[in-house]
């Protein structure tokens, strides 16, 4: 049973404003801000590297947390490796492939910047990045096909697009790369904690830890099926076994993926907030979500004078006002009622621009929101549009 009265109870802030950015990050439930006050009241501590009480108290606290995301996810803890965010996490299967020159990637033009520019930065390396095209915000897996060549190393695609919040054949295309061996990343970050998904279908999976997660800000993790394909990018303390002035032995991933002190406090809160997304199911979050979505949908595209390039049921709703830019649009929703929207580009410039040369107005759902959020953002947008004609 769905209790949106008793899952806002762990959102104070909601009360505060109708918050429809959940696509950019998601709000913290009072659980995860409490696990990680209790880590910096009772125990705080680094991670790994003492055998006192408190190191070893935050070491099982921080680890536990794997553990919780690998139940989630439905595959080993040995395979998750802490990150700051989804970004993260791509760049290091960028910088942590070993790749020569002539290597091709294959990738969409629905990509968020996090899952283009990291390929298009291994340019300088000789290595080539090819866009497959989309239609109506939908790639199709035939033209993904098309396009491995004997050079392909990865195929790198977002599950669904944040802009469009269109769902794209992803099992389909590791089925057509994986027949051509070619390993695929899926950019998850629009995904995970809303829509259920097969974590071990794909060699690696990006995931923000602050999106569907609902984790804090500063937390991700990188699945990767087989971790000894990459080499780590950061070298440092906590990832070493010996270290001599002649050289170092690497501790075994994904230790050696980790070096630093982490974002202890982050990674636990966001055990606690899988937790909750756990208790939810995902099945039922996304239940909620897509009859949003198409609440939204219905509202917005009966609006004369409203362009919706969403498809109805997409939780992620982009919009403009015809005669307004994105960016005032979306401070006069803030003024009016409160209402917290993004405009622009969303960091995924060639989808967003070309659907609107200012980019879009983008409403985001998330699990705590409500039908009255839902129609207060039409009842605004009405208001909006209309004080413009007339
Ligand atoms: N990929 C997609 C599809 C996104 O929507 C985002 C952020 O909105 C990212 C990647 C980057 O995520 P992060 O901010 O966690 O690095």
């Amino acid at each position: 049973m769905y209790d949106l009265a008793r899952l806002r109870e762990e959102f104070p802030v909601l009360e505060r404003c109708i918050y429809l950015d959940s696509a950019s990050t998601s709000q913290t439930p009072v659980r995860a801000v409490e696990a990680m006050c209790a880590y910096f009241y009772e125990y705080a501590a680094n991670h790994g590297r003492g055998s006192h009480r408190l190191a070893r108290k935050t070491t099982e606290e921080y680890e536990r947390t794997r553990d919780v995301l690998a139940r989630f996810l439905g595959v080993t803890p040995g395979t998750l490796v802490f990150v700051r965010n989804t970004t993260e996490a791509i760049n290091l299967v960028a910088n942590g492939m070993s790749w020569k020159r002539g290597d091709e990637v294959v990738t969409t033009a629905l990509e968020h910047h996090a899952n283009l520019l990291p390929w298009m930065n291994l340019e300088k390396r000789g290595v080539r990045t090819v866009v497959v095209p989309h239609h109506g915000g939908r790639v199709d897996p035939a033209e993904i096909g098309g396009a491995l060549t004997e050079r392909t190393r990865l195929v790198a695609i977002t599950h669904m697009t944040n802009v469009l919040g269109t769902v794209q054949p992803v099992e389909e295309v590791a089925g057509i790369a994986h027949d051509r061996d070619v390993p695929v990343l899926l950019d998850a970050a629009q995904s995970a904690g809303h829509i259920p998904f097969d974590a071990g279908k794909f060699d690696f999976v990006a995931i923000p830890g602050h999106k569907g997660l609902l984790g804090p800000q500063g937390t991700g993790v990188l699945y990767a099926s087989d971790l000894s394909l990459l080499s780590p990018c950061c070298y440092g303390g906590g990832i070493v076994g010996e270290v001599t002035l002649d050289g170092f032995s690497l501790l075994p991933p994904p230790a050696r993926f980790e070096a630093g002190t982490p974002n202890i406090p982050g990674v636990i809160g966001l055990g606690a907030a899988i937790g909750l997304v756990g208790e939810l199911g995902v099945e039922n979050i996304h239940r909620h979500e897509t009859s949003l979505a198409c609440l939204a949908h219905d509202g917005l595209s009966a609006l004369p004078g409203v362009e919706v390039y969403s498809p109805r049921g997409s939780p992620v709703i982009s919009f403009n006002v015809r005669g307004l830019s994105s960016h005032a649009c979306a401070a006069e929703l803030d003024r009016r009622r409160g209402i917290c929207v993004r405009s622009g580009f969303h960091c995924a410039q060639p989808l967003a621009a070309s659907l609107h040369p200012g980019g879009t107005v983008r409403a985001s759902l998330g699990c705590y929101t409500t039908g009255e959020e839902v129609s207060a953002l039409v009842e605004t947008v009405r208001e909006i549009a209309g004080s413009l004609t007339g």
